[in-house]
């Protein structure tokens, strides 16, 4: 029963995938380990109803600029990218309706903007920044680039992704930039609050929160990620996934579905493999890795229940159970209906043929951004559902792929999946990790009310149908989608870069010998980039595990460990 691989992948989502077709690429010899029936994890569509593909968890492509592409080339894989015209839009009360459109159209959004800011737009030029490769190469630095060791001795302003960014915004960016939130750098260079408020918004559902010290940048970051990408794969993001994987097994990767890992073999304090479960297709199987183990899974899951704690420091252990989920946990709504919502205020800006991908409603004022913070992150409960309450306590995002991607919904029909709004993650929340469930219907009632307050036609019949998931119900269909948090731990100063999840595991290795990690708690975190494994790779080479062909290339910015101990000297 014990068979041998090179590498044995435990946990076949994005991430575990993504590396198996990188790995086996590379010539080695992959298994691929999936407790699902199917490996992409939270890279997945459904179709609840005939012909509905909905988004249950991820929605939009950001990793544009992601050298896997390239290197893997998905294309010949099936991967198709369709641009969307306009990738995103906010709408405010007052009946402002903004149409932002996308790299790939620009004058939408200058006119849109134009027509509520006057010409104080701060849009001249964002377009050509958008599509330049100043762009691309600070998204690399920042994402496609493997953390610095924690205690190498380097000035912040001197790290790459720091200098790119220096390069594209010039003097524009303040000296103390690094040590800001979003929403300080946002009141010092924009004048319209609505757009503030739809920025930061995006920011929190593309990374971290806006009001975080020190996370301006990597915030802002996260929606130049969307902006650079401005669309997503045809077909939606399974279809993606599905190129990833057709790859991996046509380089000869094995993948082992039906099958959880219960445990990741530790010999003589080494990684050498992965036992099965017994609810797996073949119970007690043991999967050897010559070269070494990696783990698809989360931080906790991986050291605290397929490790085990006899294997582990004391103090680590509790380092590992102190990571921080806080954050990102998204309730989730798809709607099937007749019509797009047609907002109230500046109905021509929202034309089919260049409707807004994503809208920000209401985009009012911080104080929404700041009730619903209050709600989710401090008293940790399901924001408050009375009408009256509901318009000041929540804003969500209106996302629609269908204008762009026929083969999301049937003729006919139109689709809003998803529909997203933040809640309090499953651990924390104070009226249990079913607290949000517990009121599903009055939620999805108060999302669909507020829905129709800022566009009057999404009721009646117009609605055929809704589909829901809550962050309990994601991480319960997914078990690697711990706290229903879409970037698995939280993207604070103290969980990001050289200290994410901890400092110690910031470059991917473990305590463990031969134990890698390979999920999205490792940096740079939530969404479907091909940016784990990419960084991995690096890592793995310089270990002498792997040793790709010419169509490999590493990032210009990586750091060897070698390359450390000489800046010491
Ligand atoms: C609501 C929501 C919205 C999101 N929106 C976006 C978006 O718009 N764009 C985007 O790019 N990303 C988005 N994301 C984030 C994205 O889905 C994740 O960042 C990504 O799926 C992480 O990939 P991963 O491989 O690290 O983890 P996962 O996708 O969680 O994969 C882990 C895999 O390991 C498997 N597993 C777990 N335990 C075991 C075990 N013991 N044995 C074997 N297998 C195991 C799981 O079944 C799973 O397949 C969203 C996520 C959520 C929840």
């Amino acid at each position: 029963m014990d068979e041998r691989f090179d590498f044995v992948i435990a946990g076949g989502g994005h991430n575990g995938s993504t590396l198996a077709a990188y790995l086996a690429k590379s010539g080695a010899s992959v298994c691929v380990v999936e407790a699902r029936p199917e490996c992409a994890g939270g890279q997945e569509n459904t179709e609840p109803s005939p012909g509905f593909r909905i988004d249950p968890h991820a929605t939009y492509l950001y990793g544009g600029a992601a050298p896997a592409f390239e290197q893997l080339e998905l294309a010949r894989y099936g991967f198709r990218f369709v641009p969307y015209r306009s990738i995103f839009g906010f709408v405010t009360s007052a009946g402002a309706a903004v149409n932002m459109g996308s790299r790939w159209d620009q004058s939408i959004g200058e006119e849109s903007l134009r027509a509520v800011m006057g010409d104080q737009t701060p849009f001249q030029g964002l377009g050509q920044l958008l599509q330049g490769e100043a762009l691309r190469d600070f998204l690399r630095s920042m994402f496609w680039t493997a953390p610095y060791p924690a205690d190498m001795d380097i000035e912040p302003s001197e790290v790459p992704w720091v200098q790119c960014l220096k390069k594209m915004f010039g003097d524009i960016l303040p000296d103390n930039a690094l040590d800001m939130s979003l929403v300080e750098l946002l009141d010092m260079t924009v004048d319209y609050e609505p757009l503030k408020v739809a920025q930061s918004m995006a920011a929190w559902y593309c990374g971290a929160h806006p009001t975080w010290d020190g996370q301006a940048l990597p915030s802002l970051a996260g929606s130049l990620l969307m902006g650079y990408t401005a669309g997503s794969p045809r077909g939606g993001m399974h279809a993606y996934a599905h190129s990833i994987i057709r790859c991996a097994l046509a380089h000869g990767a094995r993948i082992i579905t039906n099958s959880e890992v219960e445990e990741i073999v530790v010999e003589n304090g080494r990684a050498v493999g992965v036992r099965l479960g017994e609810a797996s297709a073949t119970p007690g199987r043991v999967i050897r890795a010559d070269k070494a183990v990696i783990s698809g899974v989360d931080v906790s899951q991986t050291f605290l229940s397929l490790v085990g704690r006899r294997h582990l420091d004391v103090g680590f252990a509790q380092r590992v159970s102190d990571v921080n989920f806080k954050g990102g946990s998204l309730y989730v709504a798809s709607v099937a209906c007749r019509e797009l919502p047609r907002y109230h205020g500046n109905p021509e800006f929202f034309r089919d043929e260049v409707y807004p991908s994503c809208v920000v409603w209401p985009a009012d004022s911080y104080e929404n951004l700041y009730a619903q913070t209050e709600d989710v992150y401090s008293r940790k409960k399901v924001p408050e559902l009375s009408p009256e309450i509901c318009r000041e306590h929540l804003s969500m995002m209106v996302c629609t792929h269908d204008v762009y991607d026929e083969t999301r919904c049937p003729d006919g029909y139109r689709l809003l999946s998803p529909i997203y709004v933040q809640l309090p993650p499953t651990h924390y929340d104070v009226d249990g990790p079913e607290g949000a469930n517990k009121v599903k219907a009055e939620l999805t009632k108060a999302v669909l009310d507020l829905l129709a307050d800022g566009a009057p036609n999404m009721t009646g019949d117009n609605i055929v149908d809704v589909w829901v998931n809550t962050p309990y119900d994601s991480e319960f269909r997914n078990a690697g989608m711990v706290a229903g948090n879409w970037y698995g731990a939280r993207q604070s100063e103290d969980q990001w870069f050289s200290n994410r999840p901890l400092p110690e595991l910031a470059r991917y290795r473990t305590p463990i010998d031969g134990l890698y990690l390979c999920n999205h708690t490792s940096h740079p975190g939530g969404l479907c980039l091909m940016a784990v494994p990419y960084n991995l790779m690096h890592i793995l080479i310089e270990d002498d595990l792997v040793s790709p062909g010419p169509w490999w290339y590493p990032s210009p910015w990586h750091v060897t460990d070698a390359d450390r101990r000489l800046a010491e000297v």
